[in-house]
C-alpha cells in the first residue's frame, strides 16, 4: 500500500492503491459516456450491497448530509421522530431533527451501553412517532445496535426504521431485504458516508430508501430541501447522464473500485471479518491493561473505544504512537483524555493490526508500562484463528 501511516481512526480509513488509482483517473465531464457507465455499475453496486428494492443515492457529502438526507425526506416539520441514541452520533439526529422544526424525542443509553427495548417500547406505545433512528455502530462509543431487537418492535408501531451505518455499512449487516419476524418487518432506510467501513476517500454521502421510505416522500409534498430532496435525484440515479448537480467523477471512479472489492469479498465474509478483527484488537489490548467501554456482546464489528490503564497520558501516547505511524483517535465529551478509538474497518488487515497491536506496546513500554507486545500480537492471532480455517 502507497499510505506511509496507518490511519486507524474510525474514519477516513486506509485506502488500497486500487482505489488510489481509480482516484487518479482522468477527470471526465460527467455527461461523457465513459464516465456514465462507471457512475451506473456505482449504483448498482450500491442496489446489490443494500439489497432494496428502491432507490439509492449516491451524492457528494459527508456521512451528514446523508442523515440530513433520510431524515428530511421522511419526517416533515411537526411530526414526531424517535431518536435512539447510544453515544455522541446518536445525539446529532436530535439536532438534526430540530433544525427542521420536527418534535424530537430521544432515548440515551449510557455511554458504553445499549438502549434497553422495553424503553423504546414504552416510548413507542405512547407516541405517535413517524420514523425512528438507529445508529448502527456509535463511533463515540463503539456500541452496536441490536437491530434484532429493536426493528420488530418499531415496525409493530408503524415507524420508519432510518438506521445510521456510517461505521458500519459494508462490514455489519444492513440487507434491506431482510425481514425481522414478519414479512413486512424491514430497516427502511440506510444512510452512510465513503470514508469509514467501504474504505474509500470521504466525499460521498450514501443513501437507500426502500418503498416505504420512497412512499413517506411522496405523502410529505414539498420538503424544506433542494440539493437534499430525493425527487431531485431519483431521475438522476435512474439515468446517470442526465444533469442535477455535478457529480464528483474522480470519487465516483474510487467509490466503484471500493464498491468492486467489497463485493467481490462478500457481504457475509466482511461480516465475519469485522467482528473477528474487532474482537482481536480488543482482546489483544487486554493485555495492556487496557480495555473497552462496551463489553464484547454489545461491542461494534468496525471500531472500539479502549479505556487507558492507570496513568497513561492521552496526548503524549498518541502522539509517540504517530511517531511510529499508526493513528489512532482521541475520545469524545467525557471520555477526552481517558480512553483512544481504534478503527479496524474496511480495508485494512491482520497484518496492519497485528503491527498496530504491537506498536501500541511498544509505545506504552518506551512510556515506563512493563507490557509484552509480543504476547498481545500471540493474542490477536489467536483471535483470527476462526478466519482462517
Ligand atoms: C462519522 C459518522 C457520522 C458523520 O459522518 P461525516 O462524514 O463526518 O459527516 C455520522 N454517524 C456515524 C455513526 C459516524 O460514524
Amino acid at each position: 500500500m502507497r499510505n506511509e501511516e496507518m490511519l486507524l481512526i474510525p474514519g477516513p480509513t486506509p485506502v488500497v492503491d486500487s482505489i488510489y488509482d481509480a482516484l487518479a483517473q482522468e477527470t471526465r465531464g460527467h455527461t461523457d459516456p465513459r464516465f456514465v457507465k462507471i457512475f451506473k455499475s456505482a449504483i448498482e453496486k450500491t442496489r446489490e450491497m443494500f439489497k432494496t428494492d428502491g432507490e439509492v443515492f449516491v451524492v457528494s457529502g459527508s456521512g451528514t448530509l446523508a442523515m440530513e438526507m433520510a431524515i428530511v425526506n421522511t419526517v416533515a416539520g411537526g411530526e414526531k421522530l424517535l431518536v435512539i441514541s447510544q453515544g455522541y452520533f446518536g445525539d446529532r439526529f436530535i439536532h438534526l431533527g430540530k433544525a427542521f422544526g420536527i418534535e424530537v424525542d430521544v432515548i440515551q443509553s449510557e455511554w458504553g451501553s445499549q438502549v434497553q427495548t422495553k424503553d423504546v417500547e414504552e416510548k413507542l406505545t405512547a407516541g405517535n412517532y413517524k420514523a425512528v433512528t438507529i445508529t448502527h455502530a456509535d463511533t463515540s462509543t463503539g456500541v452496536a445496535a441490536n437491530l434484532d431487537a429493536l426493528v420488530p418492535v418499531i415496525k409493530k408501531h408503524g415507524g420508519l426504521v432510518i438506521l445510521d451505518g456510517v461505521c458500519a455499512t459494508a462490514a455489519m449487516e444492513e440487507d434491506m431485504s431482510k425481514t425481522y419476524g414478519h414479512p413486512d418487518y424491514k430497516i427502511d432506510v440506510v444512510l452512510t458516508g465513503s470514508q469509514k467501513a467501504i474504505g474509500v476517500p470521504p466525499g460521498l454521502a450514501v443513501v437507500a430508501f426502500n418503498q416505504s421510505a420512497l412512499a413517506a416522500r411522496e405523502k410529505i409534498g414539498r420538503v424544506p430541501a433542494y440539493y437534499c430532496d430525493i425527487h431531485n435525484w431519483i431521475p438522476i440515479m435512474n439515468d446517470p447522464g442526465k444533469y442535477f448537480a455535478t457529480p464528483p467523477v474522480n470519487l465516483i471512479y474510487a467509490y466503484d473500485e471500493g464498491m468492486k472489492l467489497v463485493l467481490a469479498e462478500g457481504m457475509e465474509n466482511r461480516y465475519k471479518r469485522h467482528k473477528a478483527y474487532g474482537r482481536a484488537v480488543r482482546t489483544a489490548l487486554v493485555e495492556y491493561g487496557m480495555k473497552a467501554i462496551a463489553n464484547e456482546d454489545v461491542a461494534a464489528a468496525t471500531l472500539s473505544c479502549i479505556l487507558y490503564p492507570e496513568g497513561l497520558n492521552d496526548a503524549a501516547f498518541r502522539a509517540a504512537l504517530a511517531e511510529k505511524g499508526v493513528i489512532v483517535a482521541g475520545a469524545l465529551a467525557h471520555l477526552a483524555g481517558k480512553a483512544f478509538r481504534i478503527g479496524h474497518m474496511g480495508n485494512t488487515t491482520n497484518e496492519m493490526l497485528e503491527k498496530a497491536v504491537v506498536l501500541i506496546g511498544e509505545t506504552m513500554k518506551e512510556m515506563g508500562f512493563s507490557v509484552n507486545p509480543e504476547k498481545a500480537a500471540v493474542i490477536f492471532q489467536q483471535c483470527l484463528s476462526p478466519l482462517k480455517m
